[in-house]
This record gives structure tokens, C-alpha cells and sequence, in this order.
């Protein structure tokens, strides 16, 4: 019987991989269209040489509202007709939470890796999505064991919970390319290994906002004007944003290129002297690849990569710039410190773990301790 594998953007195409991966024939890829198109989905399937996904229609683009319903009402459709064993969602998205939603509403155990995260603020859509699909689901994936922790002092029981380690580690090592492929890369943008900082934006609260915006590339610019180079692969919403401020000219100076695809990108992140990002996935691979990450957010679910000291948090604007500048100056001592430090997100084993769990699993009812 098959495993429904349910998911929308990006980044769970890419820590989902190991997981399809594993389970073989038996994975049902299902693809809500939250973020469908080549950039952003097409071509990580391909990349990841992950199966055809079944596609759900009129999701993407819409508000979150509208997203979720249509998503549960056309996996129910699909369910009905084909039911799976079991549903696994993944992270934090609207996908998760409407593959959470249409697993509960036909009793279909359900799965959650990356369970557990939490940033404790409220004004992001993701905390919801996170808090909710955990209360939904009958196997709760820790990665790390702040997950677990934040999990019991939420009341849920440690016998649904399982330590299993993020399946990105696993994820970084298949996916990046050789040394020679990565010197290719380098090369294509023109880079040296250690002299250039790789930025990704795309979260609301960075590019929903004119001045906040305008402050971050500002930032960047400062960078670029010390001496170091500044790549920045931009995400469509905050291409869109860019364009709505009228921020175009503030994107001179800067190596501003589409999105591009996973292997490139980890090839990019191996060799950068910083990354600067908003990225929740960004985060993690940063402890894999060794390298230093600013975050630039309000707040983050993933303290560990902030306590291994991987990643800080910063404001864009004036904290940003002089962060970015301290990290450069004292570069080699810090790669050396980052090289020595295992990553926290455990031993690149998560996935294989995880479907031994779902064999179990498809083997007891699901909701018999709700009764
Ligand atoms: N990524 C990529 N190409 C890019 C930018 C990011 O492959 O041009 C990858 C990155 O390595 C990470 C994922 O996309 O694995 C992160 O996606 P995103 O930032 O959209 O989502 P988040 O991780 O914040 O949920």
C-alpha cells in the first residue's frame, strides 16, 4: 500500500527527497501548487529525481485561507478514491497544514517530520501551521531534542514522539556537487572560494515592507562597497516586492540572479564567507556546509543553529552591515572553528529511520489513544 507524501513549496521538495528516496515505489508524491512553477518546483523534482507528482489546481498565488481549503477539499477527492496507508507533511506551510487536515478527515495516520519547531511568535502563519499539524498528527518527528522538548511542555505524549535527526543532512551530502562541479560554479559567477557573501530574502516580513526592504538592500550595498562581492538569487515575491517600492535601482552593485536550482546553490553556500538569509532550510544547511549564516529575522524556530554558532540573528539596516564586517574580518578563524563543529541536526540517518516507524505505524490504528 502507498505512503501520500503531501507537499507545496521548495523547501519540502528538497528535505523530502531522502524520505521519497527511501521509501521507493511504495511514495505517492502529492503536490498541493502552493509554489508551482519551474524555478521553484519543476526542476528540484527533476533534480532531486523525485517520482511525478499527482498536482492539485488553483492553489498557488492565492490567500492562505483559499489555499487550504482547496487543498483539503482535492486531497480528500483524492484520498477517497485511493486511499494511502499513511500521510506524511513535513515543516510548516500551508500544504502541511491542509495535508494535516484532509489525513485527519479520513483517518489516515498521519506523520509530521520536523516536528516541534518553535519560534513562540505568533505573527507568523508558520507557528500556526506548525502548532496545529502537530496536534493532528499521530507520529511526531523531532529532529533535535529542543523539538522533542518543546513537544512534551506542549502536553504530547513521548511515546508518539521520535528522535530521528533532520533528513537536510542527508540531503546537503547527496545533492552537493564535486569539487570540480563546484569550481565550475564559482567560475560561471565570476567567484573565488571565501571572497563573496550568497543572500536569499523571501519572507513577508522582510519584503512586505518598503523600508524594511529598502534598509536590507541597503545593507547588502555596504557590503558590496567593503570589497565583498554580494550574490543574490532573487525569490519571485521579493522580485515583485522590488518592483512595487521601486527599489529596482538599489539592486545595481549587487549579483542579482533568478533562483536557481539545488545543486548550484549548495555549491554556492559551500564556498561563500557568509550567507545572509530569512531561510528556515538555509539555516540547517549552513551547520552541514560549515559555513556562517546572519539571519535576518525577528526570530527563528531553529535556536540551535544559533547556539552551535553557526547563525545570529540580526535587524537589516545598520546591525546587519556591521555583523556582516565583524564575520568577514575575522574569516579563517571562524571557518576553522565552523569546520571542527558537528552540525546539530543529527548523523544523516533521519530518513531511514523515519520509514521504519511509518512500518509500524500502518500497523495500529491511528486515532486509537484519542478515544
Ligand atoms: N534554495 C535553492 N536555490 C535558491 C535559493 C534557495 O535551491 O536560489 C534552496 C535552499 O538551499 C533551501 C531551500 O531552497 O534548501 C530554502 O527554500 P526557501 O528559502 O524558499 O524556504 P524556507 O527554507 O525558508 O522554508
Amino acid at each position: 500500500s502507498s505512503v501520500a507524501v503531501v507537499l507545496g513549496t521548495r523547501p519540502e521538495l528538497v528535505k523530502l527527497a531522502p524520505l521519497l528516496h527511501e521509501l521507493g515505489p511504495a511514495a505517492r508524491l502529492v503536490h498541493t501548487g502552493q509554489h508551482w512553477d519551474e524555478a521553484l518546483s519543476g526542476r528540484f523534482i527533476d533534480e532531486l529525481d523525485l517520482p511525478a507528482p499527482e498536482l492539485l489546481h488553483g492553489i498557488g498565488g492565492h490567500p492562505r485561507g483559499t489555499q487550504i481549503g482547496r487543498a483539503v477539499e482535492q486531497l480528500d477527492e483524492l484520498f477517497a478514491a485511493d486511499r494511502p496507508a499513511a500521510v506524511v507533511v513535513q515543516g510548516d506551510t500551508n500544504a502541511t497544514l491542509a495535508g494535516a487536515l484532509a489525513a485527519n478527515a479520513r483517518s489516515i495516520p498521519l506523520v509530521h517530520v520536523e516536528a516541534g519547531l518553535r519560534s513562540h511568535d505568533r505573527a507568523m502563519p508558520e507557528e500556526h501551521n506548525r502548532v496545529m499539524v502537530d496536534q493532528l498528527a499521530d507520529l511526531l518527528c523531532a529532529a533535535t531534542t529542543e523539538n522533542r522538548t518543546n513537544l512534551l511542555a506542549e502536553g504530547h505524549r513521548d511515546e508518539r514522539i521520535a528522535l530521528t535527526g533532520n533528513t537536510v543532512v542527508e540531503v546537503v551530502r547527496r545533492s552537493l556537487p564535486d569539487e570540480d562541479s563546484r569550481a565550475a560554479v564559482l567560475a560561471g559567477y565570476g567567484l573565488r572560494p571565501d571572497t563573496y557573501v550568497l543572500a536569499t530574502v523571501h519572507r513577508p516580513e522582510n519584503t512586505d515592507d518598503a523600508d524594511t526592504l529598502r534598509e536590507l538592500l541597503s545593507s547588502l550595498r555596504s557590503i558590496e562597497a567593503s570589497g565583498t562581492p554580494v550574490l543574490l538569487p532573487l525569490h519571485p515575491r521579493t522580485r515583485s516586492a522590488v518592483e512595487r517600492f521601486g527599489l529596482g535601482p538599489m539592486l545595481t552593485r549587487l549579483l542579482v540572479v533568478p533562483p536557481v536550482g539545488y545543486g548550484e546553490f549548495l555549491a554556492l553556500a559551500r564556498h561563500a564567507a557568509l550567507l545572509v538569509s530569512d531561510s528556515g532550510g538555509v539555516q540547517e544547511e549552513c551547520t552541514v556546509l560549515g559555513r556562517p549564516l546572519l539571519v535576518v529575522r525577528r526570530s527563528t524556530e531553529r535556536p540551535e543553529s544559533v547556539d552551535a554558532g553557526f547563525a545570529a540573528l540580526v535587524r537589516p539596516g545598520e546591525q546587519l552591515t556591521s555583523a556582516a564586517l565583524t564575520v568577514l574580518a575575522g574569516l579563517p578563524e571562524r571557518l576553522e572553528r565552523l569546520a571542527r563543529t558537528p552540525s546539530p541536526y543529527g548523523d544523516g540517518l533521519a530518513s531511514a529511520r523515519i520509514v521504519r516507524l511509518l512500518e509500524g505505524l500502518a500497523e495500529r490504528p491511528a486515532t486509537s489513544d484519542l478515544q
